[in-house]
């Protein structure tokens, strides 16, 4: 092999896109994926949203019992056995999990032990349901995955279902999605199709997300993000990620700190440290955002800076929580997940940097 050799993994995953088909399409992709009886997964905030969903399924006949509501983040060990228990007592085939990527972490956690197909209907710009990735928390410790098992048979990005989302919420979980794109292009299986997946998923983000902020019932631009979503979340499933995920898999373990925004702070930062070591990356980061209206394409952190001011995106790592005396020990323990492919070599030093400013909410540099 040499250092030009790359491997796309393509598996097979039905994608329906469109107003109305979390309802008008679930019942026939429930039949193309194992038929009845289904779990339907729902927290029970998302639980209006699934009625229509409910509806229709009970329309065709199909057993839907009672929709399991204990979803919490990061999926504790003793949901997913309660999940499964459920799963196994009813006999189903198809769990359909309507939600974050929470409620879709808890449907993997099932299809991980059982032989079950999964429905995902994604109300959060997230991605899980486009990856092979699991994770289940045990005794506030998150094991990682990844397994074919998990990956939902058929995802449904219903528009419609994410107009209760509130701005912060699309920002920080559209930034999410932007992570995924971005730490994709220097991942350690990175190919050509990886790269075309999340180059288109930076601009689509970049045209959707301050439409979207301006006026949160904009169906065309949430279903633009929607598109980014699937493409984020392909691309990193495929490339695999690079020292920005295990800096966040690292901080919010073991401090706690929220998933998506987490993500939504860390990277400029990552991205100003790797881009002058990742050229093609970071060129195909400026000339997407160019193409959405940031920069001119010539400079990649200031033109996601540009986005992010226009979002008005967080920036402080201290507001989410981490403290100035966190910082040592996260640089620590980050540099030990830091993946060998990375662009750039990093050294404690470097991290504890990096984290300093994130911390404080201060401009990225190189
Ligand atoms: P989440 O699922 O916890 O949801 C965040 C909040 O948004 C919740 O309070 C939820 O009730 C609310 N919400 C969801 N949809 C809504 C809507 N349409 N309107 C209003 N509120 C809504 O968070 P998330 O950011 O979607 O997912 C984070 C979790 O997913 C983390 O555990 C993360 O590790 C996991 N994740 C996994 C992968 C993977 O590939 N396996 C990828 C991304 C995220």
């Amino acid at each position: 092999m040499t250092e030009s050799t790359s491997t796309f993994v393509a598996y097979p995953q039905r994608v329906i896109s469109g107003p109305g088909v979390s309802h008008a399409a679930l019942a026939n992709e429930v039949a193309a994926v194992g038929g009845g009886p289904v779990l339907v997964i729902v927290s029970d905030r998302e639980l209006p949203l699934a009625q229509a969903p409910l509806d229709a399924l009970r329309d065709a006949g199909i057993d839907v019992g009672e929709p399991f509501t204990d979803v919490r983040p990061h999926v504790p060990a003793d949901a997913a056995e309660a999940a499964r228990a459920v799963a196994r007592e009813r006999g189903v085939r198809v769990v359909v999990a309507l939600g974050g990527g929470s409620t879709t972490g808890l449907a993997k956690a099932i299809a991980l032990t059982d032989d079950v197909a999964i429905v995902a209907i994604p109300t959060t710009y997230a991605g899980s349901e486009a990856t092979v990735v699991w994770g289940i928390t045990e005794n506030q410790n998150k094991v990682n995955g990844s397994d074919p098992r998990v990956l939902p048979a058929s995802v449904l990005y219903d528009p419609e279902l994410t107009l209760t989302l509130p701005a912060g919420l699309s920002v920080t979980s559209g930034l999410n999605a932007m992570a995924h794109c971005i730490d994709s292009l220097w991942g350690p299986n990175e190919s050509m199709v990886s790269t075309a997946y999340a180059t288109e998923g930076i601009r689509a983000l970049g045209q959707g997300l301050a439409p979207v902020v301006a006026d949160g019932s904009d169906l065309a631009a949430r279903a633009r993000l929607q598109d980014a979503t699937y493409l984020a979340a392909a691309a990193f499933s495929a490339a695999g990620s690079g020292m920005h995920h295990t800096i966040c898999h690292v901080l919010g373990g073991r401090y706690d700190l929220e998933h998506a925004a987490l993500h939504m702070v860390v990277l400029p930062h990552v991205l100003a440290f790797n881009a002058a070591a990742a050229p093609a990356a970071a060129s195909r980061v400026a000339t997407s955002l160019a193409a959405a209206g940031y920069g001119d394409g010539s400079d990649a952190v200031g033109a996601l800076l540009a986005l992010y001011d226009a979002l008005g995106a967080p920036r402080s790592l201290g507001d989410l929580g981490l403290a100035e005396a966190d910082l040592d020990e996260a640089a620590g323990l980050a540099l030990e997940k830091v993946p060998a492919s990375n662009p750039r070599p990093v050294t404690v030093a470097d991290l504890r940097a990096l984290l300093a400013r994130a911390q404080a909410g201060d401009a990225p540099t190189a």
